[in-house]
């Protein structure tokens, strides 16, 4: 009995339990499936964000190395054991390395001890370090390097971090401008020794002897002069050099002031036999006046000196453009040796130092031209063939229609 009624009941019921079997089955396989959805948007997201992190921290590191590789210090930092963790584009530079740095050891990367022994030093004292090193070889290079430990936050030792700026042209400045001291004393030094002597003769005796005595005077009036030329160039020169020089810019003829030039000088030229030409057609310059005849007169004065006697001296000239005139000043005297016609413009470098003070020169007349033309706008070069002369050339600004 309980058997029919179980499967009168149970019958009817089957197609019930199955549904609900299968609704449960199906929602169950569609929350998987939700599941199944948001795990991936998830990953989605979380892989988005690892890319948009990974490209953010691309960034700033490609930010960072353009900063570093802006930087006109080099930069090189280290790890604890002395392997290269970075170095920017201007630290391969200075020491010409090619290829990848980055995990190199440093004597690899840079083959210089000192820079190990101040590594060394660095993290043995612990405090910023920093040491002027010449580099070897040609040319002459000088590098300032500052190392400092890099600690974490918990002082923790991570590497050491060096900063190399290039010293080489303050070396230079510092050079030139003892060079520059040296030079000058030496120069006072000279015709003050000259005059000092002839006084000491003098009170010595020699003023009783009329003829000694006016020999001695003569010699003490030319070093005066030389004394007063010589402090007049300085002046000129440290002014030039300082900017300080304002031109008085104006239309000036030259023909005109070349043959002002010449007058100035034929007393120094008659004493040579020697002609001065003024080839010059009719120019007008654009220039300060005062500062053009000086530059004319050293050239003029210098092609007198150092040209042959019985010679010429030629002035000439054209214009290159609209802009733009170019003067020369040619001699036919020994000239100037091939290896020194880039240093004549150089303060006190002269060809041959013992002709150039018996002329009188300072050693900074062409030092003085070069200044007051370049100041004007305009370049000065030199040709010469030994034997044969020199060709100073200068341009200037031409004035306008
Ligand atoms: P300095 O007072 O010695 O003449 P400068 O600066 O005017 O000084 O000239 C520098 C050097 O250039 C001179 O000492 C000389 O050796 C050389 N020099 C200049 N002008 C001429 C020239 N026209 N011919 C040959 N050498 C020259």
């Amino acid at each position: 009995m309980l058997d029919v009624l179980y499967l009168s009941i149970s019958l009817p019921m089957w197609p019930l339990l199955i549904i609900l079997f299968l609704t449960g089955l199906v929602l169950h396989l569609g929350w998987r499936a939700k599941l199944r959805r948001e795990r991936a948007a998830w990953a989605a997201e979380l892989s988005r964000r690892d890319r948009h992190e990974q490209a953010a921290i691309a960034e700033m590191l490609a930010r960072q190395d353009a900063l570093f590789d802006s930087m006109i210090e080099g930069v090189l930092v280290l790890d604890e054991k002395n392997v290269v963790r970075f170095a920017n584009s201007t630290f391969a530079a200075m020491f010409t390395t090619s290829g990848i740095l980055r995990d190199k050891a440093l004597l690899d990367a840079v083959r210089l001890h000192e820079i190990a022994d101040l590594v060394e030093r660095t993290r043995a004292e612990g405090r910023v370090m920093d040491q002027a090193l010449k580099l070897p070889g040609e040319p002459e290079r000088w590098l300032q390097i500052n190392a400092a430990a890099l600690v974490s936050a918990d002082r923790r030792k991570l590497g050491t971090i060096l900063v190399f700026h290039d010293l080489t042209r303050l070396k230079q400045l510092e050079r030139t401008r003892e060079e520059f001291v040296a030079n000058v004393s030496h120069e006072l030094r000279t015709p003050l020794s000259l005059i000092q002597g002839c006084v000491e003769t003098l009170l010595d005796g020699a003023h009783s002897n009329p003829e000694v005595a006016e020999r001695f005077l003569k010699i003490i009036e030319r070093n005066t002069q030389r004394l007063d030329f010589l402090i007049q160039d300085l002046l000129a020169i440290s002014a030039l050099e300082a900017g300080r020089m304002e031109l008085d810019w104006q239309p000036v003829a030259m023909r005109p002031l070349i043959d002002k030039v010449f007058s100035d000088l034929h007393g120094k030229a008659d004493n040579k036999k020697i002609s001065l030409v003024n080839e010059l057609p009719e120019l007008t310059a654009r220039a300060d006046a005062n500062r053009l005849d000086q530059v004319l007169a050293n050239l003029v004065d210098n092609a007198i000196k150092y040209g042959r006697a019985h010679g010429s001296v030629r002035v000439g000239g054209k214009k290159l453009n609209e802009q733009t005139l170019e003067i020369f000043v040619a001699d036919d005297g020994a000239g100037i040796p091939p290896e020194s016609l880039n240093r004549v413009f150089e303060r006190f470098y002269r060809v041959d130092k013992a002709r150039s003070r018996e002329q009188g020169g300072t050693g900074l007349g062409l030092a003085i031209v070069k200044h007051m033309v370049q100041a004007h706008g305009g370049e000065v070069r030199v040709t010469s063939e030994p034997g044969k002369g020199a060709k100073f050339f200068f341009t200037i600004p031409a004035a306008g229609q």
